[in-house]
């Protein structure tokens, strides 16, 4: 598999390769084409793997595309990142910045320690994805009139911190307000019962292992 062979829109592919992107990882050679034929997907992969890339490529890939269809001028949210901390966020949502640069793709980041009201402004402005913490995700929902409706992928990473007691009370009100939505799952370590869990979320669920 090469990242040209993905049907991935043109400056999609220009951006992998300008960020060095060349050859995709092993754990992108199998997780991109389930994604892109919009399987949910359970992933075991280390940090260091790729495995950002390897759910961003399908997300920046499928926001893109939904966008130069649907010329309205409403533009709601189109796919979700969840993590646990703030940092990983960070990260996540640059490395988006960088894949859909030129693309309709404008993403918002929902974590704590900045101000709320501009995180729905922004998200009100029109973005295609938000990167979030579960915590400040629910507190912005409670508060402002924010419309999820038309989110199509739903990205757990390191699912297994996330469907853990502490986060996952919250990870399931957001699963089931998002539940039509592709899940894409993502952990180093996947226990038993995490596996069981992911499982009991989602039809169909293929298990990739790298
Ligand atoms: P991650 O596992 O997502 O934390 O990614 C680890 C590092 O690999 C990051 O610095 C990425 O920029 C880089 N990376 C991801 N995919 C590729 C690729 N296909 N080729 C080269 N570097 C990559």
């Amino acid at each position: 598999l090469c990242f040209s062979s993905c049907n991935l829109p043109q400056k999609l592919e220009v951006n992998l390769e300008s960020a060095g992107y060349e050859i995709p990882t092993p754990v992108q050679m199998q997780t991109i084409p389930c994604a892109m034929a919009n399987r949910n997907v359970l992933v075991s992969a280390d940090t260091g793997s790729g495995k950002t890339a390897a759910f961003l490529v399908p997300v920046v890939s499928r926001c893109a595309y939904l966008r130069m269809q649907n010329h309205s001028d409403q533009k709601k949210p189109l796919a979700m990142v969840l993590a646990p901390t703030r940092e990983l966020c960070v990260q996540v949502e640059d490395e988006a910045k960088v894949l859909g640069k030129g693309l309709p793709f404008k993403t918002a980041l929902v974590v704590g320690g900045d101000a709320i009201a501009g995180q729905v402004y922004r998200i009100q402005k029109g973005v295609e994805l938000i990167v979030a913490t579960p915590g400040r995700l629910i507190d912005l929902l409670t508060k402002y009139d924010v419309e999820l409706d038309e989110i199509c992928v739903l990205v757990l990473d390191e699912v297994d911190c996330m469907l853990q007691r502490g986060f996952r009370d919250q990870v399931m009100q957001i699963f089931r307000a998002l539940s039509h939505s592709q899940l894409l799952m993502f952990s180093a370590t996947i226990s038993q019962e995490v596996e069981k869990m992911a499982s009991s979320m989602v039809k169909n669920m293929i298990y990739v292992s790298t």
